[in-house]
Order: structure tokens, then C-alpha cells, then sequence
């Protein structure tokens, strides 16, 4: 059976297209006069970029922080503070931000619609709901967040993504512009994001021409950003490579880094795309050229990864990331195949982890 998958509906792209938020939130405003919540990355309190967010009278701005990665309760609280503002739901919401914040607008979105807590539907495919309209702006490029159906949460659980195509944004705003004010190592992290997804996506056992098209395309784009300096250019490229990136592992799948990966951010808090440079330094005999190139571009950009995270972290936090790398089956099998366990046994998973 053929994956059906549903992509977002519209996409407005453009240098300076933010200016046009007005008329894409104008269009879904309702005659009920709902207001429209905006989700915004409070980083943006001292960027001017949420001065021109185009509100009007009975909007919310609600900011968040993103120094933790996102959670399930920080998505409840979101969902509870709308309600009780009496947007029954609103128009739409608009989240503005990283993937983080383009996670937690995307879950906000299936929350105000569906009963119970946010942590009831990371999985795939429980809501039943459809969601609140809800409009992406990203602000820094490399997740694929903008594309994907997953808002991916820190549960009491588990980091598991809210799978479905209730999450999958309406429309998505793409202006180079926002990203320009993005510090360099985190435009790194995040761009190398996107790099490896497309490494794994193309060197996995899940590839077909579908992904193969967008991996190949975004991986051209990532080395004429990072083999050269950043400017204007690069961050319009970096822009276009995330969202292949996203369609590739769409009907592909991630492999061992990200596996490995999701257990750094669990256990060690770790941000997801320093977590993955942190992983894909250490996996050369999977992706040995892609692990040179990685290095190239480090070097090429002053980056300095931190080492001896893991060495000498106490047994039992080590058995609980090697458990959460463990459970992301569909990961290893596009990675390693059908009889990955036997390549991957939970002594080696530890054995990987102890060398970051
Ligand atoms: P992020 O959203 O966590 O942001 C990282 C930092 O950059 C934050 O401090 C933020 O405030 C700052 N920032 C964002 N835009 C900025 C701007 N324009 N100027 C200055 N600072 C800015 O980082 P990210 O790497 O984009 O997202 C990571 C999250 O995305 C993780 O939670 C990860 O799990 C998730 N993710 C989701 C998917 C998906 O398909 N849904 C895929 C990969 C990763
Ligand atoms: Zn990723």
C-alpha cells in the first residue's frame, strides 16, 4: 500500500512577503469577527518583526520561549489560554518562529478542536478532529517543520511527534528575509538539519524517485550555502533546501542519527539540530561521505562541536537514551533494513553514544 499523504495547501514565497500576512489572515477572518492568535518565538520582543504582524482588535499574541524544546504541556497551556480569551475557536493560527514554534502552532491548531491533552495524540494518526485553520512563518530554515505533518513534542513519555494530516499547516509564509537576524552557529545547526536529512533520506532502504528528486535538489542547494559564505543568497537557498528536505523524508524516512539523535534531546536536553551534529560526527562508517563533507563545512564555518557529552554520563541515563533510540523502528529499518536489529544490537547503540 501507497502512502496518501496530504501537503500543505498554499505557499507564499518571497523576499519581503511577510508584508502580505495581512492579506493571507484578511482572507480567513470569519463574519463571527473570531480574532486570530498569533504564535510568536519571544525572541522577536527585540527583533522588529512582530511590530508588523497585522493585528486587529480581539487578536492574541501569545509568545513563547523555545530554550526547552517543545512540550505537551506547553501546548496545553497554549490551548487552554485561548479559550479563556473566548476565541471559540479563532480564525486561525498563525505561529511565527523556528520549528519549534511552527511545531507548537501546528499542535495548538489540533488542540483547540480535540478533547484531552496534547500528549493523548502524539503517535500517528488519533486526531479526529480537523484542526483550527493555522498559517506557518518560518523564521529559520533546515527542520522541513514548514512541510511536514508532524509537530514533533517533549511528552511525559517520550519526544514523539502529533502525526497526522489535521497538523499539516493550511498555508506557509516563506520570506528569506526573517531569517537574516539568526545568529551564525544556529543557522548552522539548523541548516545541517535539513543536510542530513537529505543524507539519510538518500542513502536509505526507503528511497524512491519521489524522494530521491527532492533529497538530490535540497542536498545541491545545502552545499552551495555551506561550502560558501552566508549572505542573502545563501539564506534564500537555505529557505527552498529545508522545504525539499521536508518533502524528501515525507514519503522517505530519517536514519541512525536522527534515532540516535532523539535520545540526546530526551535525556540531555540537547537542541535537536546540535543534537544532530553532535550524532553525525560519530557515524562515519554509515554515512562516511556525507560525515566528511559535514566536517568540511564545520571547518569552513568556525564550527566547534562539543565532545564528551556522553562518556561519562551514569548507566542509567544511558539505558534510557539507548531505549528511545531504540523504539524509532521505522528509522533504523530505512537505515539498516529489514534485519536491523541484528546489525543493531543495544550494545552498539551504546557503544555510538559513549564515542559523543
Ligand atoms: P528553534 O525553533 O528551537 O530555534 C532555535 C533558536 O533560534 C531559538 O533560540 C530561537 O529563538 C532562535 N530563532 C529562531 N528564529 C530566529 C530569528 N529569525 N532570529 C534570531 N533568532 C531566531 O530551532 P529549529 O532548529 O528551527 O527547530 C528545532 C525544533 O524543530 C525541535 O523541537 C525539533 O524537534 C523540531 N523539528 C521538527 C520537525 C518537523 O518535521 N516537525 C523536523 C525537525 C525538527
Ligand atoms: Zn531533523
Amino acid at each position: 500500500m501507497f502512502r496518501n499523504f496530504k501537503t500543505v495547501s498554499r505557499i507564499l514565497y518571497g523576499r519581503g512577503g511577510f508584508a502580505q500576512l495581512d492579506q493571507l489572515t484578511e482572507e480567513v477572518r470569519d463574519d463571527r469577527l473570531e480574532g486570530v492568535a498569533f504564535v510568536v518565538d519571544d525572541v522577536f520582543k527585540d527583533i522588529p518583526v512582530a511590530d508588523r504582524l497585522p493585528l486587529r482588535e480581539r487578536d492574541a499574541v501569545l509568545w513563547v520561549n523555545v530554550d526547552q524544546e517543545p512540550s505537551t504541556e506547553t501546548v496545553d497551556a497554549l490551548a487552554t489560554e485561548i479559550r479563556a480569551r473566548r476565541m471559540n475557536p479563532p480564525a486561525a493560527v498563525v505561529g511565527l518562529g523556528g520549528g519549534s514554534v511552527l511545531d507548537i502552532a501546528k499542535a495548538v491548531s489540533v488542540m483547540l478542536t480535540n478533547p484531552g491533552s496534547s500528549a493523548d495524540y502524539q503517535g500517528w494518526d488519533l486526531v479526529r478532529n480537523p484542526s483550527v485553520y493555522h498559517i506557518g512563518v518560518p523564521t529559520l530554515s533546515g527542520t522541513g517543520a514548514e512541510v511536514s505533518r508532524t509537530a514533533v513534542l517533549i511528552g511525559p513519555v517520550r519526544k514523539l511527534g502529533i502525526n497526522s494530516d489535521h497538523s499539516v499547516f493550511d498555508q506557509i509564509l516563506l520570506d528569506p528575509d526573517l531569517t537574516i537576524t539568526v545568529p551564525g552557529e544556529q543557522w548552522f545547526y539548523t541548516g545541517m538539519d535539513c543536510y542530513i536529512h537529505c543524507v539519510e533520506s538518500l542513502s536509505g532502504t526507503y528511497l524512491n524517485a519521489f524522494s530521491r528528486a527532492y533529497g538530490e535538489k535540497s542536498l545541491e542547494l545545502c552545499r552551495e550555502v555551506f561550502h560558501g559564505p552566508r549572505g542573502p543568497g545563501s539564506d534564500e537557498k537555505l529557505m527552498i533546501a529545508s522545504l525539499h528536505g521536508g518533502m524528501s523524508i515525507a514519503y522517505s524516512q530519517v536514519g541512525v542519527c536522527h534515532a540516535l539523535s532523539y535520545g540526546l534531546s530526551y535525556v540531555l536536553g540537547l537542541h535537536h539540530g546540535i543534537g544532530n551534529c553532535v550524532a553525525f560526527n560519530c557515524l562515519e562508517e554509515f554515512y562516511p561521505e556525507g560525515v566528511a563533507e559535514f566536517r568540511d563545512m564545520c571547518g569552513k564555518h568556525g564550527i566547534v562541536l562539543p565532545r564528551g557529552l556522553v562518556e561519562n554520563l551514569e548507566e542509567s541515563r544511558l539505558d534510557r537514551m539507548t531505549g528511545i533510540a531504540l523504539s524509532l523502528d521505522p528509522l533504523w529499518e530505512n537505515a539498516l533494513g529489514d534485519n536491523w536489529r541484528d546489525r543493531m544490537p543495544e550494545s552498539r547503540v551504546r557503544e555510538l553514544y559513549r564515542r559523543m
